[in-house]
């Protein structure tokens, strides 16, 4: 039998006791697959009442309403362009949603109240696009309408406002996920704390950029490989799921979660805004490539791997240069190890998951 260890060169680092600090994933080829692996076995519908198409669920969210002129919204952009920055007085109105493609409003569950006098102000905004799925894997091509929509609401508000402001994207998908909302949708949180705090996670991604000698992502694109800061040597090609003019997507060399597929772009951009309108289309389709990736090897391997995370690694501050990087997550909840230590340890390594695909010939990428 053999172990393999792992630390994620994104996020791994060295601190001032000369540790390196990351997530490490442990990779046991006869290890025995835990309860939260297998696939539910009972089926909740009769034959005779086949199970309710995604649309029509989507279709019942409040979000899918306000999108089509039935509730009412804080609007802040489409699409096509920036309405008005939510931070500034505004009434919630009715919007007809005539040919707009994908439409950003405020969240009417926020955490945050943008015309209080609180110290930590900021706004919680969710995107939602014209065509009513749940996952991205039936969006066919129109992710990228909600993730334009997004995109012209944060250089809005970031243009509009004197503020220094972070900017947290993702999206929930699924109820495991932690989403209330069945209809797709991506959030934004857009806010100023005093004082400035900031999370482990986003932390160790910026402190482990820092003490890269080059970018890791933009060595990863030139040459294929990387020579990661503790001395270990990765050959990404054995990882590589597509690769498209402006973008990498890849099996997660360290997984957080098994199957975990992170996307990169070619170009050495900080964050969403500098990606070009042209560009999401791409990226787009590479999100819902990859949903449906783990979607197939999970339904294949008896994984439950339905509900997806789906996150922006990005940096919205002038001090701290970054590398995009978008990570499409299967849902698992944390067990006390990864609580106690983030350590993970899975069955199968990402490089088996890219064999398994290819024997089953079950890889989504358009080429192969
Ligand atoms: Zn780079």
């Amino acid at each position: 039998m053999r172990i393999i260890r792992r630390l994620d060169p994104f996020q791994t680092y060295l601190n001032n006791e000369n540790i390196l600090v990351g997530i490490e994933t442990y990779f046991s080829s006869n290890r025995d697959k835990r309860p939260r692996e297998f696939t539910q076995s009972k089926n909740q519908y009769s034959p005779k009442s086949p199970p309710p198409s995604s649309s029509e669920m989507a279709v019942e969210s409040v979000l899918y309403k306000v999108f089509i002129g039935e509730e009412k919204g804080v609007f802040v952009s489409d699409d096509q362009e920036f309405f008005g920055n939510p931070f500034k007085n505004k009434a919630p109105t009715i919007i007809s949603h005539k040919n707009r493609k994908a439409l950003t409003f405020l969240n009417k569950y926020s955490v945050f109240d943008p015309l209080s006098n609180n110290e930590n102000k900021g706004v919680m905004l969710v995107s939602v696009q014209f065509q009513p799925v749940i996952y991205p894997r039936e969006a066919s091509g129109n992710l990228k309408w909600l993730l334009l929509s997004m995109k012209n609401a944060i250089i809005g508000i970031l243009e509009d406002s004197k503020d220094k402001f972070d900017v947290l994207n993702f999206l929930n998908v699924g109820p495991k996920s932690g989403s209330s909302v069945k209809f797709l949708h991506s959030q934004t949180y857009i806010f100023q704390q005093k004082p400035r705090t900031r999370g482990h996670f986003r932390n160790a991604f910026y402190q482990a950029f820092n003490q890269n000698p080059k970018c890791v992502a933009c060595t990863i694109v030139d040459q294929r490989k990387i020579e990661t800061i503790y001395g270990e040597s990765v050959n990404y090609e054995t990882l590589i799921l597509n690769e498209t003019s402006n973008f990498i997507s890849y099996f997660a060399y360290c997984p957080l979660r098994l199957g975990q597929i992170r996307i990169i772009p070619k170009h050495h951009l900080k964050n969403v805004t500098e990606i070009s309108n042209e560009m999401f289309l791409e990226l787009g389709l590479l999100i819902e490539e990859s949903d449906l990736t783990i979607h197939n090897f999970g339904m294949k391997l008896g994984f439950r791997l339905k509900d997806r995370s789906i996150v922006f690694r990005e940096s919205y501050s002038e001090n701290q240069d970054f590398h995009l990087l978008v990570d499409v997550l299967p849902f698992w909840p944390l067990g006390s190890v990864e609580l106690l230590d983030s350590i993970n340890s899975y069955s199968i390594t990402p490089e088996h998951i890219k064999l398994f695909l290819r024997e089953h010939k079950l890889s989504m990428k358009r080429n192969d």
